[in-house]
């Protein structure tokens, strides 16, 4: 594709996304500009990257921190209103790498790396939004604190380690209807006052907004299918 025909594609996926976030929203009684669209640029190429950019979208997440460092590291000279989440796994030895790079960080689902992020932020100043993954599906190859163990960690990030809590996150089971983890997370959530929802994919998107998203996770629906690694 052209560039052209590249940026004209990637502004009307974009227009598409928004205006089904915003009808999703209203349709619940909310307002649609509480709900945060974040573009998942991973493995997309440099090309469909620029063309969102080019389209005035600021809000993208990554799923690795090399990754997310050669796509965005330079671009942050260039556009100083990036926001970049980290919505992968993170590695206690990837910490000091993601909080300089990263302005929210929607997977702490461990003691060790609460703790780690906790220790970085006191040494660096910088102090991402943090979101606690709960692994709503129960899934043992899933990241996220069970259901049943998210009341003590929650209370752990706050009191031990004094996170700055947004709120929480969650990715149902890929063969699962999506609507009653989305609940789940919002039931929880708002038990311990937490205001942010980062949940809903391509795929979901719009259940998780008339549920209460305020951070919706968007790759394919956006750039397109992605590149294997
Ligand atoms: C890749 C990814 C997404 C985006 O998935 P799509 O189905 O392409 O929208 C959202 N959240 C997380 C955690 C991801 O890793």
């Amino acid at each position: 594709m052209s560039t052209a025909a590249t940026q004209q594609d990637a502004a009307a996926r974009l227009d598409a996304v928004r205006a089904r976030i915003a009808a999703a929203a209203r349709e619940a009684g909310r307002d649609p500009a509480a709900v945060t669209l974040i573009a998942i640029s991973k493995q997309q190429s440099d090309e469909r990257i620029a063309a969102v950019l080019a389209a005035g979208h600021r809000v993208f997440g990554e799923n690795r921190v090399q990754e997310a460092e050669a796509h965005w590291s330079a671009r942050r000279a260039t556009v100083p209103d990036l926001a970049l989440h980290m919505v992968g796994p993170l590695q206690t030895n990837k910490v000091r790498e993601a909080v300089a790079l990263f302005d929210a960080i929607h997977s702490v689902d461990r003691p060790r790396l609460a703790e780690a992020l906790a220790k970085e932020m006191a040494r660096s100043g910088r102090r991402p939004a943090c979101f606690i993954e709960v692994n709503t599906g129960e899934e043992p190859q899933k990241a996220g604190v069970l259901p049943a163990d998210a009341d003590a960690f929650i209370e752990r990030c706050r009191t031990e380690f004094a996170l700055p809590l947004a709120g929480l996150m969650c990715i149902p089971p890929h063969d699962a209807v999506p609507a009653p983890h989305f609940a789940l997370l919002a039931t929880i959530a708002k038990r311990h006052g937490l205001a942010s929802l980062s949940m809903g994919m391509s795929a979901d998107y719009e259940a998780a907004v008339t549920l209460g998203a305020t951070h919706v996770r968007v790759g394919t629906a956006i750039f397109g299918e992605r590149a294997p690694r």
